[in-house]
């Protein structure tokens, strides 16, 4: 499936939460769950009765849209996980977070992870001096993630730079807020990703 290109805040919507995909405006009150928190569409104020597999698929699609990955990049990452030991639901969220936009974000380098998919995508980064325009990028320990030299001067990452000092990067990222950068010290552990997620219920949707 492609990527979906609608209008974000719809997703928000659907899932009955913030999903924080639009930056900024996610902590304002123009933030569309703050005046329209039921489902889009003709249907969307009416109570309906979830069943246990509407309940998984909406944990997977809130996954899936938090990310912004398709449908086919996240079974992919599903199936990685179950190959790798421990948890396959943990080691899920693992690989979602070490992807490079979510690490761009996770380091206050962009907004959104919509804003770092966009960046990285324009070359603006580099992973251990190389440059990587690859979103889907999976980082690993000891990775060094920096702005690119020539990048810095532009209007975008100077307004970043100003908001970085607000910005606190989770343990497992070391943030260098003076010179735009970030190294990944460990993977992330179940314990440092702070979203509502019940990953079990992607284990068990997949599992039918
Ligand atoms: Fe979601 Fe942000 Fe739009 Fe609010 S402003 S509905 S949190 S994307």
């Amino acid at each position: 499936m492609a990527r979906y290109t609608g209008a974000v805040c719809r997703l928000c919507r659907r899932e009955g939460m913030k999903l924080y995909l639009k930056g900024d405006r996610c902590y304002s009150d123009k933030c569309a769950m703050a005046n329209k928190a039921y489902a889009p569409g003709q249907h969307g104020q009416s109570r309906k009765k979830v069943s246990e597999y509407g309940t998984q698929l909406r944990e997977k699609q809130k996954v899936r849209r938090i990310y912004g990955v398709s449908e086919k990049q996240f079974r992919m990452y599903f199936e990685k996980a179950e190959r790798q030991h421990g948890v396959t639901g943990e080691n899920l969220l693992r690989l979602l977070e070490q992807r490079l936009d979510n690490v761009v974000y996770r380091l206050g380098l962009a907004s959104s992870r919509i804003d770092a998919r966009q960046l990285v995508r324009h070359g603006h980064f580099t992973v251990n001096g190389k440059k990587v325009n690859i979103p889907s990028f999976l980082v690993k320990v000891g990775d060094v993630i920096t702005v690119r030299e020539n990048s810095r001067k532009s209007p975008k990452f100077v307004a970043i730079a100003d908001a970085i000092a607000h910005r606190n990067a989770p343990q497992w990222l070391e943030q260098d807020k003076e010179n735009l950068a970030g190294k990944v010290i460990a993977l992330a552990s179940r314990e440092d990703i702070d979203l509502p997620i019940n990953e079990q219920l992607i284990v068990e949707l997949y599992s039918r």
